[in-house]
């Protein structure tokens, strides 16, 4: 499999409520020791236990006081990048409990991964040198419902241009979306699944990243009514000479915590 073909037939599994991901990529070097995987694991750690203490209700307001602002007036250290829903009721720091200068955040519509959501991605894990990129949809997503509802315009339409742009990028992931239960839920994983196949696909700086184990991607889906995160194992990144024929990887992927 050549780098940059992402997540293929057969190399996604979803089974009923297990969330699985593997996705296989080419590297040029197997020496690289994955640097940032400890510090990406302890990120993960944290925003599960940020998102406890939000369904808890036990926030700490210490975070975004006087005092944090002071404190990071010189300069940002964020240990998580999320990229999230526009949703006014999705936002990261909130829902994983986390103050001023904890997460870098970007949000549109549908969590959808355009170049300047990229762009963004691109400086933390770069400059900023975040290992962790969570990629987070939700239940009852309106952008994700457009998706499903609204064919694509059969002319170019200059006052929906802009929308449409938001609907096209997640309409492919539709008829990869489990046929039963709940349609809605359904659509969105695999739209979270669209969404980081599109993040390695689309930014070349990233998939070298993920490649080497410097950054760390993962899928997420929150719940609207109970508060809790669910994430998926962290993509994995299958070095040329592991991969097995036919696409379908044999590596190890285990049940993720939904
Ligand atoms: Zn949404």
């Amino acid at each position: 499999m050549r780098r940059g073909e992402v997540l293929p037939e057969g190399t996604h599994l979803r089974i009923g409520s297990i969330w699985l991901w593997c996705v296989c990529f080419g590297v040029a070097s197997a020496a690289d020791p994955p640097a940032g995987a400890q510090s990406a694991r302890e990120a993960l750690e944290r925003l599960r236990l940020g998102n406890q203490a939000y369904v808890a209700a036990q926030f700490d307001p210490a975070r975004n006081g006087a005092a944090r602002r002071a404190e990071l007036a010189g300069g940002q250290h964020p240990f998580a990048t999320v990229l999230s829903c526009a949703d006014s009721r999705v936002p990261p720091e909130t829902i994983f409990n986390q103050g001023l200068g904890d997460l870098f955040v970007v949000r549109v519509a549908g969590a959808v991964a355009g170049q300047t959501v990229l762009g963004s991605i691109e400086y933390a894990a770069e400059h900023l040198h975040v290992p962790l990129v969570v990629v987070m949809g939700h239940s009852s997503c309106g952008a994700v419902k457009a998706a499903m509802e609204t064919p694509p315009p059969a002319k170019p339409d200059p006052a929906g241009v802009n929308l449409e742009r938001i609907l096209s990028a997640i309409r492919p992931s539709l008829p990869r979306a489990l046929s039963y239960g709940d349609q809605w839920a359904n659509a969105v994983y695999a739209s979270v699944e669209q969404n980081i196949g599109d993040v390695i696909r689309l930014s070349p700086v990233l998939a070298e990243m993920g490649e080497a184990g410097k950054v760390i991607l993962v899928g997420a889906f929150y719940d609207l009514n109970s508060g809790k995160v669910h994430f998926s194992e962290p993509v994995v990144f299958r070095r040329r000479s592991e991969q097995v024929s036919g696409g379908r990887s044999s590596a190890p992927v285990s049940e993720a915590h939904r």
